[in-house]
């Protein structure tokens, strides 16, 4: 069975597999695609939804243990980006 860990924006539980893992890099919030970054790491849903939630609430903070600011736009960024580009090829632009 795949480990399962908590999405720090709607509080589900899920399998790593269904989760994307942020770290925090020199005060900024990013995302770690193979899942292999050292450090503390966060889990959060790929939906805005849930990174929307965890920025509001400030989750990835407390989760990542981050002290003073955290730079969430780049990662908030990172994941438009990420979630347009999926599956969504919907409106022709390639
Ligand atoms: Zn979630």
């Amino acid at each position: 069975m795949e480990p399962v860990r908590t999405c720090v924006g709607c509080r589900a539980r899920a399998s790593r597999s269904d989760l994307l893992r942020v770290v925090a890099v020199d005060s900024s919030l990013v995302l770690d695609e193979r899942k292999a970054m050292p450090g503390r790491g966060a889990w959060v849903h790929p939906s805005n939804e849930c990174v929307d939630a965890a920025v509001r609430r400030r989750a990835f903070v407390r989760a990542l243990r981050v002290s003073g600011q955290l730079d969430t736009q780049t990662l908030t960024q990172t994941f438009t980006k990420r979630l347009n580009g999926y599956g969504n090829k919907v409106n022709g632009s390639k």
